[in-house]
């Protein structure tokens, strides 16, 4: 039977939540404050007609075969695998650390050691550098200390505006010391960039007869007497919010940390800038990486190249500022716990996304999501 549902945001959550609706027979309004569709994965191209990533790069990796074949509707991937370097003193060391920059830094029987050191560990061959240093093993400890310093502190005081010791743990493990020769950033089977680019592959989701999309429009979801309003009026059947869970229970239990990114993009007549798409400034600069986007795109632009720097602070929630990241502490999640269970309380409200679920997930793992809540909302979990 058809229903109506209303998304707000039209983002990846968004755009996923919309078509799988549309695609069980649902009428769907999604609404969006930005004039574009896209969020956060948004990209177009510039003046010089590179495509770029407006909100930082996107590398699309999973190991999630249902959430690739669903993409893949709407997009072919263009088979590019993420490599990333760390500059250091005028180097480029590959970040992950792995095997090889492992016998670079300590000679190769000293790297043995550490390897076979390493081999008793759980999660061998990917361990993260905080195990390292808590390790019981002189050596590992040692390659910890040495990963920690070149790789990890200075990028994440930029990053998180605290030392890696002090932030969730699991944050620092997305970027494992690697004990294998493998140099790709992601292991996943399945990654690339969409051909056309990531706001081409939402519009083709977003496009069914079923979808209604307003763009640039600022509604106000709000709630009173657990009933949803948007812009004052109550909600015509279901509503799936994929914004900050805090602003939409007007902060009452205060606000969630994230940090905001700004972005530097210039544009060179030049055929290349640096050897890797990304490169991390681990110990040097105050923004936190470069990206050049025609590495990662593939795309053919002959004489030219547009770069882009990233710069990490603390959100304020000032006009124009966009929430990028939460941050993930023992208080935060205190918080956002209370503003969920007063969601659940609200009949006909589903939660999805990087912001309405306060995680810090990739792009795969936000498309999951939105097809594990609209499955249990119809089985009526
Ligand atoms: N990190 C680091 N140095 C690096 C790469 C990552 O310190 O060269 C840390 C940093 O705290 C970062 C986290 O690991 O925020 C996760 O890195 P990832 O590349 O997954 O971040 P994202 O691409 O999501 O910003």
């Amino acid at each position: 039977m058809s229903a109506h549902y209303t998304v707000i945001g039209a983002g990846l959550a968004g755009a996923t939540a919309a078509r799988l609706l549309a695609d069980s027979g649902n009428n769907v309004l999604v609404l969006e404050k930005l004039p574009h569709v896209g969020g956060s994965v948004y990209d177009e191209k510039d003046g010089s007609g590179v495509l770029v990533h407006r909100y930082g790069p996107h590398i699309f990796h999973t190991s999630d075969k249902e959430v690739y074949s669903f993409l893949r509707r709407f997009t072919e991937f263009n088979g590019y695998t993420h490599r990333v370097a760390a500059m250091i003193d005028g180097r480029y060391v590959p970040v992950p650390f792995n095997k090889n920059s492992i016998v670079k830094a300590f000679g190769s029987e000293k790297g043995a050691k550490m390897i076979s050191e390493a081999e008793k560990l759980e999660t061998f061959p990917a361990v993260s550098v905080l195990t390292l240093i808590g390790s019981q093993s002189d050596l590992l400890k040692e390659l910890g200390e040495y990963v920690y310093k070149n790789i990890f502190l200075y990028y994440t005081t930029k990053q998180w505006g605290k030392a890696p010791s002090e932030i969730d743990p699991a944050t620092t493990a997305r970027v494992p010391v690697r004990f294998t020769d493998d140099d790709r950033y992601f292991t996943d089977c399945f990654q690339g960039l969409p051909s056309d680019g990531y706001t081409e592959m939402v519009k083709r989701m977003l496009e069914s007869e079923r979808i209604t999309v307003r763009l640039g429009v600022e509604a106000e979801v709000t709630i009173r007497d657990n009933r949803i309003f948007v812009s004052g009026r109550p909600v015509e059947g279901k509503l799936i919010y994929t914004g900050e869970t805090d602003r939409l229970f007007g902060y009452r239990f205060g606000r969630l940390p994230y940090r905001t990114l700004d972005f530097e993009f210039e544009t060179l007549n030049e055929d290349s800038y640096q050897p890797y798409a990304t490169v991390n400034y681990t110990v040097s600069e105050n923004f936190t990486r470069i990206t050049e986007f025609k590495k990662m795109t593939l795309q053919k632009t002959d004489g030219v190249t547009s770069i882009m720097k990233e710069y990490s602070r603390e959100f304020t929630g000032n006009e124009g500022e966009i929430p990028f990241y939460p941050v993930i502490t023992d208080e935060s999640r205190e918080i956002y716990s209370e503003y969920l269970a007063l969601s659940r309380n609200i009949p006909g409200l589903m939660l999805a996304g990087r912001l309405a679920d306060y995680k810090y997930y990739n792009m795969d793992a936000v498309v999951r999501r939105v097809m594990d809540v609209l499955s249990a909302d119809t089985k009526g979990e």
